[in-house]
């Protein structure tokens, strides 16, 4: 697969609808990101040990906790040697490690999956919108873990979370869509997304929340990629500034000194700035949307 074809994927589509300023910085300009939030670096971390249990489980060697340890250590160690890890008030790397692998335990001591089919898997996939037409940038999709039981396919994905999931958390994610037409374009089949969440409370503890798209869902995604490609196209960057964005934001100083310099107006004709309403796109915060 060709790694370096210009592609979308879910994290590059929900970063431009968070905040399309920071998209700019990363993924046009491709400005290195020199801190990383604990948060990400613990998920990285619990995902590189699950990935490596999964591994085992559908190979069916032995369970060996040293080594899924070892790729939790060693996805941290990758990550604290290129980046500065951002500790919120409190917080400590012990503390984190700890936490990431009491996580780890925790879900070891539940029943393994059934009926691993794929761990980790990359999938390059055409994307169409609701017309059925096909865009000319594909999507890639990687799962976490693939299962099927019974004849029934299903994603599973992983979460670590300092809260519970609310089941319109992953009714309105844009990820579970990603995830379906992905299977549907490769084995031509649908499977449902689980949500396995390890909920980082003072006691954690395991989530599991089921959701489903279908045909018309994979559509609707095609037509949302198509309207931030345009955006894209015409230089349509701008700050999204909110706590939840901007407190791990590694683009902070650079965002301080944006201005129309380094988002120039001639970049768009006449005719691509009107309708101005043509480019807007979905904002995401579907639970209080009045259009709904
Ligand atoms: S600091 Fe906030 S508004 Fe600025 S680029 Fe980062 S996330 Fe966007």
């Amino acid at each position: 697969m060709d790694r370096s074809r210009p592609h979308w994927s879910y994290s590059a589509i929900s970063q431009y609808l968070r905040c399309p300023l920071q998209y700019f910085f990363q993924r046009i300009l491709g400005l290195p990101s020199r801190s990383i939030g604990l948060g990400l670096v613990l998920g990285s971390a619990v995902h590189a040990g699950l990935a490596e249990y999964h591994r085992r489980l559908m190979d069916q060697s032995a369970i060996d906790s040293e080594a899924i340890l070892k790729a939790f250590h060693e996805s941290w160690g990758e990550k604290e040697a290129n980046e500065t890890i951002q500790f919120r008030d409190g917080d400590t790397r012990d503390d984190g490690i700890a936490q990431g692998i009491h996580l780890l335990e925790i879900y070891l001591k539940e029943p393994p999956p059934q009926g691993i089919i794929a761990v980790e898997q990359r999938s390059l996939v055409p994307l169409y919108n609701s017309q059925g037409e096909y865009l000319e940038t594909p999507l890639v999709a990687i799962t976490d873990l693939l299962t099927e039981t019974e004849g029934e396919l299903t994603v599973r994905e992983f979460k670590t979370s300092g809260r519970a999931y609310s089941a319109s958390d992953v009714e309105s994610s844009l990820q579970p869509t990603c995830y379906t037409h992905a299977i549907r374009e490769t084995l031509g089949r649908d499977a449902n997304v689980e949500y396995t969440v390890l909920v980082k409370t003072k006691t954690p503890k395991i989530q599991r929340i089921q959701t489903s798209r279908y045909g018309d869902d994979c559509g609707r995604l095609g037509d949302l990629v198509q309207s931030i490609q345009r955006a894209v196209d015409l230089g349509i960057f701008y700050p999204v500034e909110s706590p939840m964005n901007c407190s791990t934001c590694p683009y902070r100083q650079q965002c301080r000194e944006w201005g129309q310099r380094s988002n120039p107006p001639d970049k768009l004709s006449e005719h691509d700035q009107k309708p101005a309403d043509r480019f807007v796109t979905c904002c995401n915060s579907c639970t209080s949307c009045p259009s709904l």
